[in-house]
């Protein structure tokens, strides 16, 4: 058995990356060639939930002016944030049920490092927070009043985030007052994106405000590394959009990428996540969840629980959104 592939089926590889210097130290000189020659060339990929061309077409324009796969997913994402038609992520958000736009963000690079922003408040684009986290900081995550400040402190402006369209909403809402998730909510929700770029690098990014009218507080999935996204350069990446709770409960990108080092492919592993979820929920399926992956070859996978899900991906072969399989059909 190749020695990348005995890594990988054994599990060793999940010792992540400081596996590589140890073999890449033991390997000779045509070992090391034949592996080049073996392992597939790199394809430069972007792959986002749900169908946001333009979020996809920036990161895309990043790669190919030769930039990183993490700049591409920040500059991706921030397209959404800064979109207030899109009321599930950024500027525009939903509120919670106090009226508060309340945003949670993460960003994970292909070292491994991460950070991440929960219950931020009043400022417009929590991913580029996040990465200041993961840059500047001895910390992987900063919440609430302290994110805020972080963010200020680091040029940020501080800006209303709640727009006439989604005051009004909120107003309604009050009426009635009753929590019930939509489904599929505008075919938009959290915006998770992965990249790989040109040096075969992976990377990640979600950002969201979060369920609409949420309790005040309230955190999801997306900025919990680990549950609505995660990358491990070795093996791939994965991230979720839909009902947050659920996701945490299975730590489900992590499951994912976990999934893929066991062999699974992308979409395969994506069903498995799914899967999982549902088999916790016996039978009680009112809910969405839709979860992406890529593996570092550059093959994607997409699968959710209710019809309705989509995902955008952008490689040399051109931007295609392409329609989720569901567990439940359409
Ligand atoms: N995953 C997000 C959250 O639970 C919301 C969504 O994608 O609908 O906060």
């Amino acid at each position: 058995m190749k020695r990348r592939k005995f890594l990988k089926n054994s599990g060793l590889g999940a010792a992540g990356l400081m596996s590589v210097p140890l073999v890449k130290g033991c390997a000779n000189e045509s070992e090391s060639k034949k592996e080049q020659k073996d392992s597939p060339p790199v394809r430069p990929i972007v792959i986002a939930t749900w169908d946001v061309p333009n979020a996809t077409a920036k990161a895309w324009e990043v790669l190919e002016k030769g930039g990183s796969a993490l700049d591409a997913v920040e500059q991706g994402v921030r397209m959404e944030e800064a979109d207030i038609s899109n009321q599930s992520v950024g500027k525009g958000g939903r509120p919670d049920r106090e009226g508060n736009v309340t945003l949670d963000a993460c960003i994970m690079d292909q070292l491994g490092n991460c950070g991440s922003v929960v219950y931020l408040q009043n400022i417009a684009h929590p991913v580029s927070v996040a990465r200041k986290v993961m840059e500047e900081t001895p910390h992987v995550m900063l919440a609430g009043k302290g994110a805020e400040k972080f963010a200020v402190d680091n040029g940020f402006n501080r800006e209303n985030l709640l727009t006439e369209k989604s005051r009004k909403e909120w107003e309604d809402w009050k009426k009635t007052s009753k929590y019930q998730p939509v489904i599929n909510i505008e075919n938009h929700d959290t915006i998770g994106m992965l990249a790989i770029d040109a040096q075969g690098n992976l990377s990640g990014a979600c950002t969201t405000s979060g369920m609409a009218y949420k309790m005040a507080g309230r955190v999801g999935d997306s900025p919990i590394i680990g549950a609505g996204l995660f990358v491990d350069n070795e093996i791939g990446g994965a991230t979720a959009t839909g009902m947050g709770e659920e996701v945490v409960r299975t730590v489900g990108s992590f499951l994912i990428v976990e999934l893929m080092r066991q062999g699974k492919s992308p979409q395969e592993a994506c069903e498995e996540g799914v899967r999982r979820i549902i088999e916790k929920n016996k039978g009680k399926l009112d809910f969405q969840i839709g979860f992406i992956a890529v593996n570092k070859n550059g093959e994607t996978g997409g699968y959710c629980i209710q019809p309705g899900f989509t995902y955008r991906t952008y490689s040399s072969e051109g931007h295609q959104n392409t329609p989720s399989a569901s567990h439940i059909p359409s």
